[in-house]
């Protein structure tokens, strides 16, 4: 191990090396090496924290022999000694060695009341002495352990804190959440301190380059006077607006305007930065490309444009589709009268029941009730239930405040700083003025504005929801004017084409209106639901006669003719692949159990007549009834009777949907439209079993073309969802002329879990890293990948032209739109939601190819 180096000067990194140094100190050494005015410091690298955590929390040989000369290279060049316990011993105490921050806020809370005042500033020499005294006694009788004295000791006791922090149960949840690896550990960054508390001249704040909330091209922020680094991020104290700061420190605020722009000039991207004024001069403490909001990030991918401050295509690189959701948030439709103001902290308006607790927040949400948490102010420890909140309400902080900050990177809406609040989190209710809202009260935030009101507003659609219904003045607004712009890039440079899964007329005009190029996946199942088809298709389930069986087709299918005139109307010109039913027909009966009960029940009583879903009918028919429903009853329906092995079970079923398919397309073509109709058979698993039904099929829609006298053509392919099936593909592509892979079912066949019920144990084995994410949501590449990848390869090599797809919910995933582009899918097709979010993933692949075959 040794000859490792595992410490840095800041002055020997830069920003590319944030893998050795962490973001923090790359950047510290980045803005060091630019000639800005940083604290000395170094930095402990990832590699030494990766040391330590494989080594059993042992300190890699050599490092904290580098850690002394280091240190003592800074006290030479400050001409300072580190440690003074006044100055940290408060954060020392919080962060090293794991005190309740709240303990100490009280501690200084009850100092203040007993002097009468309401700021830390307004607190002596004397008062601070004494509440040292006091902090000391609390290190002690919460950790039994005395502060430590010697600065070295306390360093390495600092590192070791951070190093441990990596892997405490918050670190582990906000990194599971936003797919960061393990694996990268942490460094850890030791600067000489400067001091924002040394009086009028001295203050600390944090500075945005343009605005994180809304992308203005403005710098923004907040700067607390006479105060020490952590008070603003922490949000105890309440903050001047950073442009204020100039009528206080007008010489720092000038340097630190020039400096800013120097930074974002450097950076091509919004920074963030923290500083502090020690007696008029100003140091840059950290910076990093600054997080935003998905509305921001917009705008300011739109204005740096602008500005040439970047390209078109990294401009769209930056947008991150995940989160292109959040632009459709609701707004209040119609205000009643807000109870209080605070900060708009994170955008978009919330709906929820009122709870006081982080622990509250997911255990409500669990069950399903949408909640705002409301705090004084937040803390790490509350990110789990942050993250499953509608909303986040505080009375205290600023727009830099930690529960500010989450809430914009999540795109969860807040309120921040809403002082006229008071919060009683023992009693979990808050009151301002003569109202009080308790737990489980219903309040409503609009994190645009920053108003609260109490009670359940109705919502609104956002801007670029209005505008895309036509609002005009919604359409003159930046962010439509971005969005116009960077989706017509995206739609401009993308190879895949997007499609969206739509069962109905309405669902699919709202997938047009969201820019789908056709109907990748149309499944049949719900139009067999409402009780005049649910009947027919017991009749059809309980036939004994083929005339019986018959007449079940014969209500069916004018019913289903008129389903697909209205969606080859709605989709005029583009594709719509139409899936034939899907699900065990045991989906179409009544429950076992209940139905066994309540027949049982009926015989017991006496009774001639029986309950079923609703509606009476005689006891043998119950009987027969439940004869079926055993005969029928699968141990995994889901391995069962369903897909193709359906049709070819109950022949008369697909023919009926065929005929009515072809009859509806034949229609649409007479009155003038143009049907593209895809007909996909799901569940193959042998060429033998889709050539057997191709066989069966084609006839019956041959000959309704033939009867109407009109030149259509149909196309006909199979859905990919088995194993089997993609490993065959090649002979199964003799008889498909196209391919869509369903990704649920793949899914749920490769890994052998079941979709339904897997939801159980998954997040366990997520966290044990078991699997790298949920594979329901992001496409498996090494295992259902690399099936589809085969599946592809092959078919396309038994047929040239094989047209492929993926229509099962990866194909709105971004990951796995990127996955779709790399294995040269020719579609995806997502919900209609999705849509807008595929496509800028799509677009992204595409660039993201030309960037790197031009590299
Ligand atoms: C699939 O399995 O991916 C699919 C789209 O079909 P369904 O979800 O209806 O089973
Ligand atoms: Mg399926």
């Amino acid at each position: 191990m040794s000859g490792t180096k595992y410490v840095y000067d800041f002055e020997e990194g830069n920003k590319e090396m944030k893998y050795l140094l962490g973001g923090k100190g790359a950047n510290l050494a980045e803005m060091t090496n630019m000639g800005l005015p940083v604290p000395h410091g170094f930095t402990v690298t990832c590699e030494a924290c990766n040391a330590y955590r494989a080594a059993g929390r042992t300190f890699p040989e050599g490092m904290l022999d580098e850690v002394a000369e280091h240190l003592s290279s800074l006290e030479s060049k400050m001409g300072r000694k580190l440690g003074d316990p006044a100055d940290l011993l408060q954060m020392f105490g919080k962060t090293v060695m794991g005190v309740d921050g709240d303990h100490f806020e009280e501690a200084i809370d009850e100092a203040k009341n007993a002097k009468g005042v309401r700021n830390d500033v307004d607190l002596d020499d004397g008062d601070l002495r004494a509440l040292v005294d006091q902090f000391k006694k609390i290190i002690v009788s919460q950790t039994g352990r005395e502060f430590p004295l010697e600065p070295v000791e306390q360093l390495r006791q600092g590192i070791e804190a951070v190093f441990g922090s990596w892997d405490n149960k918050r670190a582990i949840d906000y990194r599971r959440k936003n797919k960061i690896s393990d694996d990268l550990g942490t460094a850890v960054n030791v600067q000489s301190m400067v001091f924002g508390n040394k009086g009028d001249d001295s203050g600390t704040g944090v500075a945005f380059t343009r605005n994180p909330a809304n992308g203005d091209p403005h710098p923004y922020g907040d700067y607390l006077p006479n105060a020490q680094g952590e008070d603003v991020v922490a949000g105890i104290r309440n903050t001047l607006a950073l442009d204020q700061m100039g009528e206080v420190q007008p010489q720092a605020w000038s340097e630190l305007q020039e400096d800013m722009q120097k930074l974002e000039r450097h950076y091509r991207d919004m920074c963030d930065i923290e500083f502090t004024v020690e007696q008029g001069k100003l140091w840059l403490l950290q910076t990093r490309v600054g997080k935003r909001t998905a509305f921001a990030e917009w705008i300011m991918a739109y204005d740096m444009q602008d500005e040439g401050l970047i390209d078109v295509g990294t401009a769209l690189l930056r947008l991150d589709a995940d989160r292109l959701e959040e632009l459709f948030k609701k707004v209040i439709a119609s205000g009643g009268e807000p109870i209080a103001t605070g900060l708009n902290a994170s955008p978009g308006a919330a709906v929820g029941k009122a709870v006081f607790a982080a622990d509250d927040a997911e255990a409500w949400a669990r069950r399903g009730e949408p909640v705002i948490l409301v705090r004084r102010e937040t803390t790490p420890d509350d990110y789990h239930g942050m993250i499953r909140s509608q909303g986040i309400l505080t009375s205290a902080g600023g727009t830099n405040s930690h529960a500010a900050v989450v809430a914009r990177g999540e795109g969860i809406p807040a309120v921040c700083g809403a002082d006229a609040i008071r919060v009683d989190r023992p009693g979990k209710r808050f009151t301002v003025g003569s109202t009080t809202v308790a737990e489980g009260d219903w309040v409503t935030i609009d994190g645009f504005t920053g108003k609260v009101y109490a009670g359940k507003l109705e919502l609104a659609d956002s801007p670029i929801e209005r505008a895309r219904s036509g609002d005009p003045e919604a359409r003159r607004e930046k962010i439509w004017q971005a969005y116009e712009r960077f989706m017509t890039h995206a739609d401009e440079v993308r190879r895949l084409k997007v499609r969206a899964n739509a069962d109905t007329p309405q669902q699919a005009a709202n997938a047009l209106e969201r820019g789908a190029e056709g109907i990748g996946l149309c499944r049949t199942e719900h139009m067999f639901l409402g009780e005049e088809r649910v009947a027919a298709v017991r009749t059809m389930i309980f036939a004994s006669t083929a005339e019986e069986e018959q007449a079940a087709y014969d209500v069916l299918a004018p019913l289903q003719r008129e389903d697909f005139i209205g969606i080859f109307k709605e989709m005029d010109g583009k594709p719509v692949t139409v899936r034939l039913l899907d699900p065990p027909l045991h989906e179409f009966l009544p429950d076992q159990v209940d139905l066994a009960v309540a027949v049982a029940l009926a015989e017991q009583a006496g009774q001639d007549e029986v309950e079923v879903s609703g509606e009476r009918i005689p006891l043998a028919d119950a009987s027969d009834m439940l004869a079926k429903v055993n005969d029928l009853h699968e141990v995994n329906p889901m391995l069962g009777l369903r897909g193709l092995r359906l049709g070819i079970v109950k022949p008369g079923l697909y023919a009926m949907q065929v005929r009515a398919i072809v009859e509806a397309a034949c229609k649409v073509k007479r009155d003038g439209g143009n049907p593209i109709v895809e007909i996909m058979i799901p569940l193959a698993a042998t060429r033998e079993e889709l050539a057997q039904l191709r066989e069966e099929l084609e006839p019956v829609a041959e000959q309704v073309i033939a009867d109407a006298g009109i030149d259509l053509h149909v196309s006909w392919g199979t859905m990919i969802e088995l194993p089997r099936a993609a490993l065959v593909a090649g002979e199964i592509a003799e008889v498909a002329e196209f391919f869509s892979f369903g990704t649920n079912d793949l899914t749920q066949t490769t890994f052998g879990f079941s979709r339904d019920d897997i939801g159980k144990f998954l997040g366990m084995y997520e966290e044990r890293k078991l699997v790298p994410a949920n594979p329901f949501v992001t496409i498996d590449r090494p295992g259902v990948g690399r099936l589809m990848k085969i599946a592809c390869e092959e078919g396309r090599a038994g047929r040239e032209d094989l047209h492929l797809g993926i229509c099962g919910e990866h194909g709105g995933d971004p990951d796995s739109v990127r996955f779709c582009h790399e294995i040269g899918l020719d579609y995806v097709s997502c919900s209609p939601f999705r849509v807008p979010t595929a496509r800028l993933a799509a677009g992204q692949s595409a660039i993201g190819d030309a960037s790197s075959s031009s590299k």
